[in-house]
């Protein structure tokens, strides 16, 4: 459902848990002239789903826009951010910018229809339908213009198990292994604290992989040493 705020009346008014009115205010360069602030509820449920995937902060770049503002910063007059189902977001883990690559993959599971990568930390979402738009669904890459991106994990050469290492989000198990041979398992991705040993042919469930290492229940264990089954 869109909403109107105000921004000078209600600019500081929560729309969930991580993000307020104030955040999604046309603006130029910073600079307001529009009060009017359109915000579809369906926007936020989604933005705030990156939270559920361990995301620190979520940084929204631009938000609403005026038909006279979207046109001022290159844009259209009917585009996307100007009927308040868009966002172009930064999100943050341990205090760094997350690569657009995982954060369009991690888009694209979240279930938003309009995804496209803008560069190389900042990605545009939006929650368009054959209802609210020209057309139901776009995923694309504005570096290259690309419009017809089918799948963002393909596109981008990543695997969910790469994605849930990179964000931390251990909330889906992924596949099975069998350990090759005796093998270590460590407390941290780093393979720097012992914890203890997998037998050779220990089964274990993968939750995620962040660079030589594989999450298992009980820590992490060199991919190397593990076959998948
Ligand atoms: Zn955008």
């Amino acid at each position: 459902m869109i909403k109107v705020y105000s921004f000078s009346k209600n600019g500081s008014k929560s729309l969930s848990k991580h993000f307020a009115v104030k955040e999604f205010v046309s603006n130029v360069n910073g600079r307001i002239r529009y009060d009017s602030v359109k915000i579809d509820t369906k926007l936020i449920n989604k933005l705030e789903k990156l939270f559920k995937f361990g995301m620190d902060s979520v940084v929204i770049i631009s938000g609403y826009r005026h038909p006279k503002d979207s046109i001022a910063v290159g844009g259209y007059s009917n585009d996307a951010h100007t009927k308040g189902i868009a966002a172009d977001i930064i999100c943050y883990k341990n205090r760094k910018a997350l690569k657009s690559k995982y954060v369009a993959a991690l888009a694209s599971l979240i279930g938003f229809s309009g995804i496209g990568i803008i560069s190389e930390t900042s990605v545009h979402v939006d929650v368009r339908n054959y209802k609210n738009y020209s057309n139901a669904h776009w995923w694309g890459d504005e570096r290259t213009g690309n419009d017809n991106i089918v799948d963002f994990f393909k596109y981008c050469k990543i695997s969910k198990a790469e994605l849930y290492g990179e964000i931390g989000y251990y909330g889906e198990s992924l596949y099975f292994i069998k350990a090759k041979r005796k093998t270590a398992v460590y407390y941290d991705e780093n393979g720097k604290r012992f914890k203890k040993h997998y037998t050779a042919g220990k089964v274990a469930r993968v939750w995620a992989t962040k660079g030589k290492y594989s999450k298992v229940l009980s820590g992490w264990v060199k991919t190397a040493d593990l076959k998948k089954i």
